[in-house]
């Protein structure tokens, strides 16, 4: 462990080190690049076992100090991760020693709430400290949204205004947005998930908005991607007992891969991870990446089951391009190039068909009784993909784990069609499909937004 305090540099190479709270409230850095750490702290052996069969929230705990040491006090970070993790979170046994962890048992039934829930009282603590107030501005294929939303909903100081593309969404997770009110403003753009991206991002770059304090909530914001990496702590944590210095294989269904740059974090950090499996779905634009070492963008994404990775150029990719030492910009142009090697040792990239995405959320219900939805199915696929390729490498009895990222409750209609049963509501999600919406609808149009944004704030 380090005790010199962490800053936060951007992906772009043209911007100040800052603080964490200040890269937290800010969002993207004045040169839209992505806020990094100029230095992962390494996590003592000592502390790591000490990790094992502990809460969740004190995992938390000692993960976020590392990152924010000198930034917050003890007592007011010990209660932040109090009150943003009072969720369970199952290991759920699939076979041999293969498992899913359910990160769907928060209050949107998303993995979104891990970040979520932890960035929003962080940023209500900078913001109440220096007497500020602030408007963040999110673009959502989903989940990101309705997280986002429950998070922040009601906090003093913050206001939310969340887009969503009006076709991509599913009706629930829609009034998980549109039932909330208060605090918190919903749009409907006609466009895509890229087109409410691009809008968002304009408006960061608008001298014209600039009294509206804005920042972003996306997986770009860097208070989104440190709470990513405490589950995989957590993960090892609970099977610790099992495992015998062993490296343990995690699978990452991926769209914007701040979730799996979270888990990159971890390993940095000194969690024993062997490898990641990104299982992207037909928007394979990362694995041909990996394939073949040319990154292009997919423009338009293409509209697949897992809706929450249909994404053509994931905002993250500049992170982990810069982790192992390289550049990209906002374009996706790659200007310096990275580690391509030691990318390959630690990641598997992999995409997934839609078709192969529900064939393998069929069997794994009917195999073995262990219910997923289409973007924990894609990561279970890629598990096994990785499995059956590399079986001469792998030991027998190799321990890995599948994140399932959102509640099959959240799909109803793919459960529905494909197994013929009705999946459970978890309890955040019971009567809201008769709750009253409210929420407006937008063109694609940068000109609207903005004037939206200014006859409103
Ligand atoms: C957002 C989301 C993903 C993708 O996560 P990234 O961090 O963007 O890669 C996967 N599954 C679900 C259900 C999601 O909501």
């Amino acid at each position: 462990m380090t005790s010199d305090k962490i800053l936060y540099y951007s992906t772009n190479g043209n911007a100040a080190r800052v603080s964490f709270g200040e890269a937290l409230l800010k969002g993207l850095a004045p040169d839209n690049g992505l806020y990094m750490p100029d230095h992962i702290p390494a996590l003592d052996k000592n502390i790591l076992k000490s990790l094992a069969g502990k809460p969740y929230h004190e995992i938390a705990f000692v993960i976020a100090q590392n990152f924010l040491r000198g930034e917050i006090s003890e007592n007011s970070l010990r209660s932040i991760v109090k009150d943003a993790y009072n969720f369970e979170v199952p290991l759920q046994h699939v076979y041999d020693r293969n498992y899913i962890m359910r990160l769907d048992q928060g209050p949107t039934a998303s993995f979104k709430d891990f970040a979520a829930r932890m960035m929003g009282r962080l940023m209500q603590h900078f913001l109440q400290q220096q007497n500020r107030r602030m408007l963040i501005l999110t673009a959502t294929s989903g989940d990101t949204g309705s997280a986002i939303a429950n998070a922040f909903y009601g906090l003093d100081n913050i206001r939310v205004v969340i887009l969503f593309p009006e076709n991509e969404v599913t009706p629930r997770q829609r009034k998980q947005m549109t039932t909330l009110r208060k605090n918190i403003r919903i749009i409907s753009l006609q466009g895509k998930f890229d087109d409410c991206q691009s809008l968002v991002k304009q408006a960061f770059m608008d001298d014209s908005l600039a009294s509206l304090s804005l920042s972003s909530a996306n997986s770009i914001n860097i208070g989104r991607l440190l709470p990513q990496s405490f589950y995989y702590f957590y993960a090892w944590s609970q099977l610790a007992d099992t495992i015998n210095g062993e490296q343990v294989i995690f699978s990452v269904p991926s769209g914007n891969f701040g979730n799996m740059m979270g888990g990159l974090l971890a390993k940095r950090m000194g969690l024993p991870v062997k490898k990641f499996i990104i299982a992207t779905n037909e928007n394979d634009e990362v694995p041909v990446y990996f394939q073949t070492g040319n990154y292009a963008t997919i423009v338009p994404s293409r509209n697949c089951i897992s809706s929450a990775m249909n994404v053509g150029h994931p905002s993250n990719m500049a992170r982990v391009i810069s982790l192992y030492g390289g550049a990209m910009d906002e374009k996706g142009n790659i200007t310096r190039d990275p580690d391509i090697r030691r990318m390959h040792e630690d990641i598997f990239a992999v995409s997934i068909s839609d078709q192969e995405t529900t064939r393998v959320l069929k069997d794994t219900y009917l195999g073995y009784g262990v219910l997923t939805e289409p973007h924990g199915a894609a990561g279970w696929a890629g598990l096994l993909e990785y499995l059956r390729k590399f079986q001469e490498d792998i030991p027998g009895n190799q321990l890995a784990i599948n994140l399932e990222t959102a509640h099959p409750a959240k799909f109803p209609e793919e459960v529905r069609t494909l197994l013929g049963i009705e999946p459970e509501l978890p309890p955040s999600m019971t009567g809201l499909d008769h709750a009253d919406e409210s929420f407006d609808r937008l063109e694609n149009d940068y000109a609207q937004f903005r004037d939206y944004l200014k006859v409103r704030y």
